[in-house]
């Protein structure tokens, strides 16, 4: 069983902020020949469409196949997985689905207006994005969850056509994926992926209608070439290693927090789990519960390396100051583990999502409790927020200038236009000028 040693930092120390900086520095590999080769299959979709889809197809997830509908699944085959999934699955999956959906309807923006003194009508109108690309991962990261975080939004915003692509590594669907799939409303379902799939929805193919934007997670390949067609499609982010902090107080089952870092850990070896305390002792029961712990997990040697790598306890004079360290490290989930969470939440102004008390575990969020579990990573909360419908709409500005109004405005637009030299501009507000 592998060991862990975890890295123990004090607040109190002189060092602790450059310490603190150090752990949570964190690189996306830049790899140019990984950029080069998917600059060369974005190159070869758009030269060659669905012929460039096919081949990627055949080399890459190892398939037979001599024409792009094979590329296509009909609906009859998301129901026909939905009705394999075992009712302990399916009700799993409608329960998540309904949270989700209901957390999403408060999301939604509307349309507003309002009229000025001189009459004139000033608002914005909200429109659903026309068409979406949900990139879902194949092989061994298939998470149906996922495919429910990022398509409900995207139908409680009224997108009319949600098509989602997913690679079948030789042939092979995960069924609860596509279950989650048919759950969700996804209209339509094309079976590639890597860069060729998001090549393929950002600027179409002859089977493959091109998208507006393409959100979901996927490996270096599908990462960087989601990059790399921003501008032509909107993304919705480029998501680091999955991140927890939890601040306790030192009353909760040292067992539970330990479990609570365990369960970001265990994604990849470069997730990273920090537990806060203004409770030496504390810090020390939870390391005993990890040790005690580690055997007992299916993936205990990512759970290691996610926790020796990049893993710390942190000990702090008091929760106040541990909120100050939550805030230095904006992480993608926070747990308030102590008496009252709503207080010490006051004083929290970066995180991707804030589970509040000693009940709600991360792992609930993860799954089912409602909110969006696509969260910004790696310190990104500082300026960014989790997905939502919000992701799907857009705002239209709309003017509607009263005569009265056209006046007005025409002498404060002329005198601007013309310091900028724009003489069209000025002109044509001045046109609207009434005489007297
Ligand atoms: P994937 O669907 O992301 O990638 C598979 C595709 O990669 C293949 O179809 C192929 O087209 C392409 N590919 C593979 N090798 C290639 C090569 N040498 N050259 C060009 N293209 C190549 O599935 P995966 O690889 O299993 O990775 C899943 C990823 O998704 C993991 O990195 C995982 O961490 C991530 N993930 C993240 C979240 C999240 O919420 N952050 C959730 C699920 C999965």
């Amino acid at each position: 069983m592998p060991k862990i040693t975890l890295t123990r930092l004090d607040a109190a120390s002189p060092d602790f902020a450059a310490r603190l900086d150090r752990l949570l520095a964190w690189n996306e590999s830049d790899d140019l020949s990984v950029h080069q080769r998917v600059l060369e299959i974005i190159a070869e979709v758009r030269a060659r469409g669905d012929r460039a889809l096919i081949d990627y197809t055949t080399r890459f997830d190892r398939r037979a196949l001599s024409d792009a509908s094979e590329l296509e699944l009909d609906k009859a085959q998301l129901q026909a997985a939905f009705d394999t999934v075992s009712e302990a699955q399916a009700k799993a999956l409608q329960t998540a689905a309904s949270r989700i959906r209901a957390y999403a309807e408060h999301q939604k923006m509307a349309s507003w207006r309002y009229t000025e003194a001189d009459g004139t009508v000033l608002g914005q109108k909200i429109t659903p994005l026309d068409r979406v690309g949900l990139y879902v991962p194949g092989g061994k990261a298939a998470y149906p969850s996922s495919v429910l975080m990022n398509a409900i939004p995207a139908k409680v915003a009224g997108v009319p056509e949600l098509i989602m692509v997913v690679p079948a590594p030789q042939g092979e669907l995960n069924r609860l994926v596509l279950a989650a799939a048919h759950i969700a409303g996804v209209d339509r379902v094309f079976t590639i992926g890597g860069a060729q799939a998001v090549a393929a929805l950002a600027y179409g193919t002859e089977t493959v209608p091109p998208v507006a934007k393409i959100v979901g997670p996927g490996n270096i390949y599908v990462a960087t070439a989601k990059k790399l067609v921003f501008g032509q499609v909107g993304i919705d982010m480029i998501a680091g290693p999955s991140e927890i902090l939890v601040i306790c107080d030192g009353k909760t089952d040292p067992d539970w927090i330990a479990m609570d870092l365990f369960s970001q850990a265990e994604h990849d070896e470069n997730a990273q789990a920090i537990l806060i305390s203004d409770d030496g002792a504390f810090l020390d029961a939870v390391e005993q519960s990890i040790d005690k712990l580690l055997p007992e997990m299916e993936r205990a040697e990512i759970i290691a390396a996610s926790l020796n790598g990049r893993g710390a306890l942190i000990k702090v004079e008091s929760l106040l100051q541990a909120a100050g360290v939550a805030n230095r490290i904006a992480p993608e989930h926070l747990e308030l583990s102590v008496d009252d969470p709503e207080a010490l939440s006051e004083h929290i102004r970066h995180a991707g999502a804030i589970f509040l008390g000693r009940h709600t575990a991360e792992a609930l969020g993860d799954y089912c409790a409602g909110p969006n579990h696509v969260l910004p990573t790696s310190g990104t909360a500082r300026f960014s927020s989790s997905l939502g419908v919000y992701d799907f709409q857009k705002r239209t500005s709309l003017i509607n200038c009263s005569p009265q109004g056209s006046s007005e405005l025409g002498k404060t637009a002329s005198i601007l236009a013309r310091g900028e030299s724009l003489t069209a501009h000025a002109r044509s507000a001045e046109y609207r000028i009434k005489a007297g």
